[in-house]
């Protein structure tokens, strides 16, 4: 099969179209024929190289994948099926695992990353747990944009900050994966929605997923425009994932009893919170990390039923996806980058 690999750590140069030899599925797994995947900002982390993260080379990175079951040793498994993938993997047996937080088992990864090769590739493997059945209405790309953001922002959201009907929400960079995700559950859930956006067009595109009131994080001061749209309140939840840049108004932008959740650091992971405003104000400060498989097919639903509709970018060849990669490192995107593999 054609897959794209890195052999060594760097820019988007080090991704290689090649051809691979097919995955060899062992018991209880599953070989998938890919249709699509989509892209998401660990693909770049694991390309450039993690401290203390071993990623043993070459690597075919790709957490989000769709398309069509190739063959299975489990019976109830039907070659030609259409699938969705669960990005997380897990043991299945340990406590964390038993009592439905899969996403806390200590033997967790995520698909195409670290041991696990991924969806930049005609052919992957995976756990026969991990399949999702697509609907004929719903097709490979859009269901490839589907799972990893939305069930990271389900799991912040509802597991995680306990979103409540009317709820005020602050969600940053709306153009994001997890932003794009965030602003539609929540406004799903009966928040008010407030989301950040670099460019006109990107708050446009906000508003229309669902945000109340947008914010220009270049023009205009993010703690300053929340506590106006508050009545000087501030918000119940800021959905987190920009790190350094963003932190300290994150935690600014929060009313008593707010809640502070975050996935990621993509600026960087240093933050700093006042201590007394932490306890006088009664904050919480919540890490997110994926979200269990329970979680995923709840949000399924939605995505199925026409509730939730992940927004795709633009879409690429898989063999260009070192410029697709370029794309999601300039930040120009609004939604899900996808590898077109079919
Ligand atoms: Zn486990």
């Amino acid at each position: 099969m054609n897959a794209v690999r890195f052999h060594s750590h760097g820019g988007p140069e080090v991704l290689r179209y090649e051809e691979v030899a097919d995955p060899v599925p062992a018991s209880g797994e599953v070989l998938v024929r890919v249709r699509a995947c989509a892209l998401n900002h660990l693909d770049l982390w694991e390309r450039r190289g993690l401290p203390r993260v071993t990623i043993p080379l070459p690597h075919v990175s790709g957490s989000d994948v769709a398309g069509e079951v190739v063959s299975s040793s489990a019976a109830n498994v039907i070659p030609g099926t259409r699938v969705m993938l669960q990005p997380g993997i897990s043991c299945g047996r340990c406590a964390a695992c038993l009592s439905g937080r899969d996403n806390e088992c200590p033997q967790y990864e995520v698909l195409g990353y670290r041991t696990h090769d991924g969806g930049y590739a005609e052919r992957v493997k995976v756990p026969v747990e991990n399949l999702v059945s697509l609907p004929a209405g719903i097709d490979f790309r859009q269901a490839a944009a589907f799972p990893l953001t939305f069930l990271t922002a389900w799991h912040m959201l509802l597991t995680r900050a306990h979103l409540q009907r009317g709820d005020e929400v602050l969600v940053l960079a709306a153009g994001s994966g997890v932003g794009q995700a965030a602003i539609q559950i929540a406004a799903l859930h009966g928040a008010r929605v407030f989301a950040t956006a670099g460019s006109d067009q990107k708050l446009e595109r906000a508003r229309a997923l669902g945000a109340n009131e947008v914010i220009h994080h270049y023009k205009e001061d993010i703690v300053e425009a929340i506590k106006r749209f508050t009545d000087g309140r501030g918000v119940d939840i800021v959905i987190e994932h920009v790190g350094e840049a963003t932190w300290s108004k994150s935690v600014r932008a929060l009313a008593r009893g707010g809640r502070l959740v975050t996935c990621g650091a993509t600026t960087g992971g240093k933050g700093a919170v006042d201590l007394t405003a932490l306890f006088a104000k009664q904050l919480s400060v919540l890490g997110s990390y994926m979200g269990t498989k329970g979680e995923l097919l709840q949000a399924a639903r939605l995505f199925f039923a026409g509730q939730l509709q992940p927004v795709i970018d633009r879409t690429f060849p898989l063999a260009d996806a070192a410029d697709a990669q370029r794309r999601l490192e300039g930040s120009g995107q609004f939604g899900k980058i996808v590898l077109d593999v079919s």
